[in-house]
């Protein structure tokens, strides 16, 4: 799409302030060209002067050095693929079987590489070959998966914790949930009605993350820690980006994740 074009369909769809926002992207988008420092994004290997910005219209926010244009991935999904390639190998024994909600396309080839079957939905309007599972009741057999994936959806879930012990059921013994979300420190879960969020947002805090999901077993890892100051700057990781691996409390079993 070109500048002209890009201008007249965010002004169609957010009003005039998205002039505003596109301008500050387009700038950030020559800056980043002319002083970048060199990334690689280590999804798609792509090496790029520097990574693109990425607008939130909604919030007239550009965030600068986002995306990659070789395979679209943000900075959390870059640091999400480190976790999961160290998680999986440390947890696992590959191929396994592995669900992933609302996929990021970025994310599909690391997650398929460990896969022996590799099962993705969408809520919404799902491509063909996706399935459209209601993640409260997603109607499976139980202990169907090894792994299940979703980033940024309990979130927008107005009853997270039947989402996560329903997923939980679907899970094998030893399995795990990998829910990539924001987490505050020091702060109280709370949620509130938002449009912008498919009707809800629950941002989560610290402080009663283990209670929300229990008795499962919920733990807090911020994946980008291990991820070297050289790294980081190369592959354009935030400092913090954090997910929450969710499992039954006794790792040998199941049972205590159903529903
Ligand atoms: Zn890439």
């Amino acid at each position: 799409m070109s500048v002209l074009a890009t201008y007249r369909s965010g002004v169609k769809a957010h009003g005039v302030r998205a002039i505003a926002t596109l301008t500050r992207y387009y700038a950030a988008r020559v800056f980043g060209l002319l002083t970048g420092p060199g990334r690689q994004c280590p999804l798609c290997q792509s090496s790029v002067r520097e990574f693109r910005p990425f607008v939130e219209f909604q919030y007239g926010v550009v965030r600068n050095r986002a995306t990659c244009p070789g395979c679209g991935s943000l900075e959390r999904h870059r640091a999400y693929a480190h976790f999961y390639r160290e998680f999986i190998a440390a947890n696992f024994s590959p191929p396994i079987d592995i669900l992933h909600a609302a996929p990021e396309r970025s994310l599909e080839p690391v997650l398929r590489s460990f896969a022996r079957r590799y099962d993705l939905t969408d809520y919404e309007s799902p491509p063909p070959g996706h399935m459209q599972l209601d993640i409260c009741d997603p109607k499976l057999p139980p202990q169907s998966y090894d792994l299940i994936v979703l980033n940024h959806v309990l979130m927008c879930v107005p009853d997270d914790r039947l989402a996560v012990r329903s997923l939980a059921a679907l899970l094998r013994p030893g399995g795990a949930i990998l829910a990539g979300e924001s987490i505050f420190r020091g702060k109280s879960t709370t949620s509130r009605a938002e449009p912008g969020y498919g009707g809800r947002f629950n941002q989560y805090g610290d402080r009663d993350l283990a209670e929300r999901f229990a008795p499962l077993q919920a733990t807090i890892v911020d994946v980008a820690a291990d991820v070297s100051p050289e790294d980081r700057t190369r592959f354009g990781l935030a400092d913090h980006e954090t997910l929450i691996v969710i499992r039954a409390a006794d790792p040998a079993s199941a049972s205590a994740a159903r529903a």
